[in-house]
């Protein structure tokens, strides 16, 4: 056998068992949730109701199978992208109409990940206006999904495909090492991403208005002074544009940073929860949480590079999906379809070392508020209004949650020394 056609069978195994996994996961998780499904387990009695506990459980089932749907339908659609032949066509058909420039090559490589993402575009729609909508979480109209849409690809046409000629122009004027290059303009352009995002992009997709003066923004600035963080300002997102889901975070740098809170996590907590909320937030600033995970994504992306330019110099990588060797772009294209099916078995450890950050935080803001009562009180009213799955299994948490479930949170602040 050649070794391109190892290659292919190589991808196919390695496509089919993530799905396996994905699906064993979620089938487990399921049986889980179903097993503690009949009363509201002892941890969260006087917590949370039967009726909210009921509907997060039928949450959980109909996002679980929703999920498992679309994970089988991605898969087959990446199946067939990759062995039918479609890619290669496409290229010959950029080759022959554009030429071999660099901006061609960039055309090529946007036009085929827009058409990729078309077929995931029903599903998108659906767990918005159907599944969402169901439980009541769904607050975004019909015009408001497709400007999204509309601003997201000409986004992509503005800024993606000048980096992707960029990157094709380094590939031209760099020689072998091009890829320590190529990673070092990606890594620029994410920084100054970082500064120019809260200021250019977010308010094409939201409104901030500064909170208005009184208690609340009295207490939430004491605390930024308590901590010495540095905000210019305190923002209010409308979140509820989309979603009743809620969140808060801040953006920016040094003098530039703004706290922002959604309108929806106003509504939904009193103003020492916000607090506690607010000092969480800042506890991930004061623990160094970004940087560190900025040199993580870092590292990440230039063993990335490295791979796709160790690729790119083997025929059979080319080969393998149909490709004639030459040209970096069908590498790049080849690397960006496949490389989830790698990077997934390291995302639990990426998910436990965020779950570490988030402990940190916690704990944080229990020492700058005295006490950990606001922030479990602060959690446990957004998993209930979130419909937040109580009961995951150990293993389907430890693998997929950024965040640490409900009760280890609760079970961790309640520890702290205050
Ligand atoms: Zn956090």
């Amino acid at each position: 056998m050649q070794i391109a056609t190892i290659a292919a069978l190589v991808a196919v195994v390695l496509i089919l068992l993530r799905l396996m996994t994905e699906q064993w996961l979620a089938w487990l998780n399921r049986q889980h949730v179903q097993q503690h499904a009949t009363a509201v387990p002892e941890a969260f009695r006087g917590i949370i109701d039967e009726e909210t506990y009921n509907k997060s459980v039928r949450y959980t089932l109909a996002k679980s199978r929703f999920g498992q749907v679309e994970e089988v339908y991605g898969t087959i659609v990446l199946l067939v992208v990759l062995f039918s032949g479609v890619l290669p066509w496409a290229f010959q058909f950029f080759q022959q109409t554009f030429g071999q420039s660099a901006w061609a090559m960039a055309a090529f490589l946007f036009s085929v990940m827009i058409a990729l993402s078309l077929p995931g575009m029903p599903f998108d729609w659906y767990s918005q206006f159907r599944l969402e909508q169901r439980f009541g979480f769904n607050t975004t109209s019909q015009k408001t999904w497709w400007l999204d849409r509309l601003k997201g690809l000409l986004l992509g046409i503005v800024l993606g495909v000048p980096l992707l000629a960029l990157i094709l122009k380094i590939v031209e004027w760099t020689g072998a090492w091009w890829w320590l290059w190529a990673w070092g303009a990606l890594f620029a352009f994410q920084m100054l991403m970082l500064v120019l995002a809260p200021v250019l992009i977010l308010p094409l997709f939201n409104k901030f208005t500064p909170l208005p003066e009184g208690g609340l923004r009295d207490r939430l600035l004491s605390l930024a002074r308590r901590t010495e963080f540095r905000a210019q300002s305190i923002q209010v997102m409308d979140g509820s544009k989309r979603s009743r889901h809620s969140n808060a975070f801040f953006t920016g740098f040094g003098g530039f940073r703004k706290i922002v809170l959604f309108d929806t996590l106003i509504q939904q907590l009193s103003e020492p929860e916000l607090e506690a909320v607010l000092a969480h937030e800042i506890g991930h600033y004061k623990k160094k949480h970004i940087p560190k995970m900025l040199v993580f994504s870092a590292i990440t992306s230039l063993i990335g590079f490295y791979a796709v330019a160790v690729l790119a110099r083997q025929d059979w990588f080319y080969r393998a999906f149909g490709f004639e060797p030459g040209n970096i772009a069908p590498a790049l294209l080849l690397f960006a379809l496949l490389s989830g099916v790698i990077t997934f078995w390291f995302s639990p450890l990426a998910h436990w070392w965020s779950r570490k950050h988030e402990y940190e935080a916690d704990a944080f803001a229990a020492k700058v508020m005295n006490e950990p009562r606001s922030l479990i009180g602060a959690l446990r009213k957004l998993n209930e209004k979130n419909l937040s799955n109580l009961t995951p299994h150990p293993l389907y948490s430890g693998f997929y949650y950024s965040h640490p479930a409900m009760l280890e949170r609760e079970q961790a602040l309640a520890q702290q020394p205050v």
